[in-house]
């Protein structure tokens, strides 16, 4: 197979009480394992078999809306499974923090900004934190696109996302997204973060 859904770093419940088991477990095995079945499906015998998720998602206008929904879906739960842990350090720190000031004037101003992304996107999708360059934006996409397309309105390197699917949260919060959003800043890796902006 093409695309291995990835084992996670942490045990299912290790997020408590932020995000519950139940909805990992489910997320994890069901949904992310779904977009990674259905994506090497997609691919395999085409001429996109073998190549990396980046390079097919930033060419995905010239394929089917299979490989942009499960190849978006295959790239985005890796990242935000790795941009999540448990008992990380609290807040940025380092050129990310420089950037992050540099680019919002604050933590808390980026914080705002994210969290209005989160919160005013529509239906399904994601809020983003973007590499453009030595600056950041933030971003939101519907669905499973992310800036890495091709057909994304902000286009860069993601290097924080939140998933807002209610399949994401729905458990625990039911219809308050806005409190699964606050709780994710409990769990964010910025370790991994700061990774991927110097990547
Ligand atoms: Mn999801």
């Amino acid at each position: 197979m093409s695309f291995e859904l990835p084992k996670l770093s942490y045990a299912y419940n290790a997020l408590e009480p932020y995000i519950d088991a139940r909805t990992m477990e489910i997320h994890h095995g069901k949904h992310h394992g779904a977009y990674t079945n259905n994506l090497n499906g997609a691919v395999q015998g085409t001429a996109l078999e073998g190549k990396k998720i980046e390079e097919i998602l930033a060419g995905v206008s010239a394929h089917s809306a299979v490989v942009r929904n499960n190849g978006g879906g295959f790239y985005n739960h890796n990242l935000y499974w790795e941009v999540m842990a448990p008992g990380g350090a609290k807040n940025p720190a380092g050129e990310l923090l420089d950037a992050i000031n540099g680019s919002f004037g604050s933590v808390q101003n980026f914080k705002e900004a994210f969290t209005k992304a989160a919160l005013t996107r529509f239906g399904s999708g994601w809020a983003w934190l973007v590499r453009q360059g030595d600056s950041l934006v933030v971003s939101s996409t519907p669905n499973q696109d992310n800036p890495l397309m091709d057909v994304a309105e902000v286009k860069g390197t993601p290097i924080l996302g939140i998933d807002v699917w209610e399949h994401a949260y729905y458990l625990n919060y039911q219809n308050r997204r806005p409190d699964y959003v606050d709780a994710f800043w409990n769990v964010v890796n910025w370790d991994e973060v700061a990774r991927r902006f110097k990547g």
